[in-house]
């Protein structure tokens, strides 16, 4: 017989009250917000049936627009109407200056922390992305007709702590709760299933998310493992989209019309829109024929999708270039990648499908909308997290795009997490003193694969104080790095004998463009041996300014009472040759006179030894050993 359910007094009869989680697509271009119903995740509908929020907000005295309202004053109240702010997250006003031709916009000030001048005053990034936020919250409250219990956020799989932490600080002023952020891949991999796939095919496949936008594209290589997914890799380019393809179509156009220079000028806005069209129409279609109105003349114009794949060949190959580097950095070949998700509305364009299918050998899934497929799968994450699937513990694991690590003497870096390290994770190594008595070390955080500080990002300096004073090498300083699940970072330099601990959590004010983040490894890889080189003579000087005061303190000690005046003029004379050499850049004649050093005073050393064991016995009776 089977059990009837009665309520307790005072509760409700419902079997349980069901949360509500979100999903958010918080794009560059446009967002969307997503929450499961009946099991099944959906984008939901403004008021006039559209899924898509353009990501743009216009700041007028008395009224905040976002969306399509505002996208129609950005032509003529650009100062006002702020578009593509996820590019400003977590950035400097020159960090998107240098990688943006013309702002329209109007800033307090030219350096640090954008903040842009409107008609409602002073508005920052997190401000602004967050009432795009807050319109997306509203849109849910409207549709679902309660409270919503928390969200769940896509960022960019390289997104950086800066940029990760404005993103959850603009959720937390749209009055929303985090349930987490979640890499844009990862969810359009949810989106597919990918993530209860593993257990009917016992050979594990990786997945590729290849996410081609109107101005930006990223490749991800993500793993299933034991119902976890990682993400292995990620590479892209941040100047390489939908708006390429345009404008291929664009310089045809004006090269096949023969439009003089100034009128491709002036009508650039409007063959671009023309140009866009072409492009969407082949897409379901073999050609393209149509008069094309310029100002007051008209042109004829046709492009057939042959002609227009042979335009756009050069862009979707240099796409499969980086999805061949993604690989290579995964360490996966083509034949571990066993699906292939296709993200973003220019992933449509058909020889795009063609050419990441033959170089995957794999046909790409298209079945999912590209543009919802990101948002669906924060959804059914945000339904999980808000314990609506008790039995789903799927856990979301991403990576570190750049190598974090320390500085350690002589301006070198020492990594102590290495780059694509899968997150969340913690790592420890031990330092110690350089100088007799030292109480105070600088832990200086730094980001990049080269071998100098110099060549690396500084992220944050903190000191460790109050170390007992120690001869130089005895002190055990443990430095703690961990990443959490969102990518912040933290780090903990601890000394052992005392337990004496200091402690900071990055948060970089700016992140980095994709495009630096490539430009750090490639610059990495190309300087490789100069910077092995330049490390090994570093650690050579290091370890002579070592060998210099650890000898002049003995000196000065014992000197005088253990050496002859013949034995101490061979060692001074040593000394200076070392310090002479140090400055120098030759490492192996700097490591053979630290050899020398060595060998000339063995004797002196061993003397030192037997005095410090003679004083240790004085006073003591044999017996007592
Ligand atoms: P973003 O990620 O940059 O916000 P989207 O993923 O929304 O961009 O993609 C926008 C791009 O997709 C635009 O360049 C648009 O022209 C292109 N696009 C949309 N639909 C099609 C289509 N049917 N065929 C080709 N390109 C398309
Ligand atoms: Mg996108």
């Amino acid at each position: 017989m089977a059990l009837l359910q009665i309520a307790e007094p005072g509760q409700s009869a419902a079997p349980h009250e069901r949360k509500i989680g979100i999903g958010i697509d918080l794009g560059t271009t446009n967002s969307l917000v997503s929450v499961v119903q009946s099991g099944e995740a959906k984008t939901i509908v403004d008021e006039n049936g559209q899924h898509l929020l353009p990501s743009v907000v216009r700041y007028l005295p008395d009224a905040v627009q976002v969306g399509s309202l505002a996208t129609a004053a950005a032509v003529k109240d650009p100062q006002n109407t702020i578009v593509s702010v996820k590019r400003f997250m977590g950035r400097s006003v020159q960090d998107v200056i240098s990688t943006w031709n013309e702002l329209p916009y109007e800033f307090e000030n030219q350096s640090g922390n954008p903040i842009f001048k409107t008609a409602q005053g002073a508005k920052n990034p997190v401000q602004i992305s967050s009432d795009i936020l807050k319109a997306l919250k509203d849109r849910a409250e409207a549709a679902l007709n309660d409270d919503i219990t928390g969200a769940v956020i896509t960022v960019p799989a390289y997104f950086d702590d800066a940029q990760r932490q404005s993103t959850k600080d603009a959720a937390q002023l749209a009055g929303l709760t985090v349930l987490r952020l979640l890499n844009e891949p990862t969810a359009a991999a949810i989106a597919y299933g990918l993530d209860s796939k593993e257990n009917t095919d016992d050979k594990q496949g990786s997945i590729a998310v290849f996410d081609l936008g109107g101005g930006t594209f990223d490749v991800s290589i993500l793993t299933l493992n034991k119902g976890v997914f990682e993400v292995l890799a990620t590479a892209g380019d941040t100047a390489l989209g939908g708006d390429d393809f345009d404008l291929a179509i664009v310089k045809d156009i004006v090269e096949r019309l023969s439009l003089s220079e100034k009128d491709s000028k002036a009508h650039h806005r409007a063959l671009m829109d023309a140009a866009k069209q072409i492009k969407e129409h082949l897409s379901d279609n073999d050609s393209f024929e149509k008069q094309l109105a310029l100002g007051d003349k008209t042109h004829a114009y046709s492009l057939t999708k042959k002609q227009f794949d042979a335009l756009i060949d050069a862009l979707v190959e240099k796409t499969i270039k980086t999805c061949k580097r993604a690989l290579k950095d995964a360490k996966l070949n083509i034949d571990d990648i066993s699906e292939v998700v296709m993200v973003g509305g220019s992933t449509r364009v058909p020889l795009v499908r063609q050419k990441v299918g033959a170089f995957f050998q794999s046909d790409p899934l298209t079945s999912i909308d590209p543009d919802k497929v990101v948002a669906i799968g924060a959804g059914i994450q945000a339904d999980i997290l808000v314990g609506n699937k008790p039995e789903s513990d799927m856990l979301l694991l991403d990576v570190l795009p750049l190598s974090l690590g320390i500085e350690t003497m002589g301006g070198l870096v020492e990594k102590i997490i290495p780059r694509n390290t899968t997150i969340p994770v913690a790592k420890a190594q031990e330092f110690t003193t350089f100088k007799d008595g030292q109480t105070a070390m600088m832990v200086h955080v730094l980001q990049g694969e080269r071998e100098l500080v110099e060549h690396c990002r500084s992220l944050a300096k903190f000191d460790l104080t109050d170390i007992p004073p120690m001869a130089a090498g005895a002190a055990h300083i443990r430095v703690t790095f961990q990443v959490d699940a969102d990518g912040l970072l933290s780090v903990t330099a601890m000394e052992k004998s005392s337990g004496q601990q200091a402690h900071i959590e990055v948060k970089p004010s700016y992140g980095l463009e994709e495009a630096e983040i490539l430009d750090m490894l490639s610059s990495s890889m190309a300087n490789a041996q100069e910077d092995m080189q330049t490390r090994m003579l570093k650690e050579q000087q290091v370890e002579a300014q070592r060998v210099l005061e650890g000898m002049q303190s003995a000196l000065k000690a014992d000197g005088d009472e253990l050496l002859s005046k013949d034995e101490r003029a061979a060692i001074d004379f040593s000394l200076q040759q070392l310090e002479k050499l140090m400055q120098s850049d030759d490492t192996q004649a700097i490591k053979s006179q630290i050899e020398k050093v060595d060998a000339i005073s063995q004797a002196f050393a061993a003397r030192r030894m037997d005095k410090s064991i003679r004083e240790a016995l004085s006073g003591q009776s044999v017996s007592d050993l």
